[in-house]
């Protein structure tokens, strides 16, 4: 199968579909009971869409400035253990940031270009505000203590003679956090789609 035909199979998924395949990559995946897969998907993302409908403002950059959240822009790429990061939140007691990777960015906005007609093309300003609420999404996380992981039923990782290790799945934040982006912003797609295009043109 070639790229663009790959890439339009991609563009074919649900929004379930796509956060779907995205929680199959958490570390514990595997340790989610079968019939309890749907309902964590649909509800990180009911959360996500939920809580942005709540926002006084569709304006990501105006959240930003009312909740005291500064932007800044890195014209670097973001490197985390070699992973390429083209966003990230840092809140501390002084004061909350959201770094965003300009170069990073503007690679994605570059390798979607292939995989959209010229009418439904991505700008970098989209994408921009994209990544902003994704990562604003996490600080709502933590200034409501709502994390979306601890919202859901913990998954035993271990058990030994009626001992019990249990963790808390990581990634329904994720798919929180991409749902929340999408309805706040209105975009066209679960976010996580351009990941998949993205990884799809290196
Ligand atoms: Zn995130």
């Amino acid at each position: 199968m070639d790229k663009g035909e790959q890439g339009r199979k991609f563009l074919a998924m649900s929004d379930y579909d796509l956060a779907h395949e995205q929680l199959t990559r958490d570390l514990f995946y595997q340790k989610v009971p079968p019939e309890q897969a749907e309902q964590y998907v649909c509800t990180a993302l009911k959360i996500g869409a939920d809580v942005a409908k709540a926002c006084p403002s569709k304006d990501i950059y105006e959240l930003c400035a009312d909740n005291n959240i500064r932007v800044e822009k890195l014209s670097a790429k973001g490197k985390y253990f070699g992973v390429r990061m083209r966003a990230e939140i840092h809140m501390s007691d002084e004061e909350t940031k959201i770094l965003l990777y300009w170069q990073s960015i503007e690679d994605i906005t570059q390798s979607l270009q292939d995989f959209f007609p010229d009418d439904q093309r991505m700008s970098l300003d989209t994408i921009l505000k994209m990544h902003l609420a994704h990562e604003f999404f996490h600080y709502i996380e933590q200034r409501d203590s709502m994390r979306v992981n601890e919202m859901l039923p913990k998954v035993v990782t271990f058990s030994f003679l009626g001992f019990k290790r249990r963790a808390t799945i990581l990634t329904l934040s994720e798919v929180a956090a991409h749902s929340f982006s999408k309805e706040l912003l209105q975009l066209p797609h679960y976010p996580y789609l351009y990941d998949k295009l993205y990884a799809l043109s290196l």
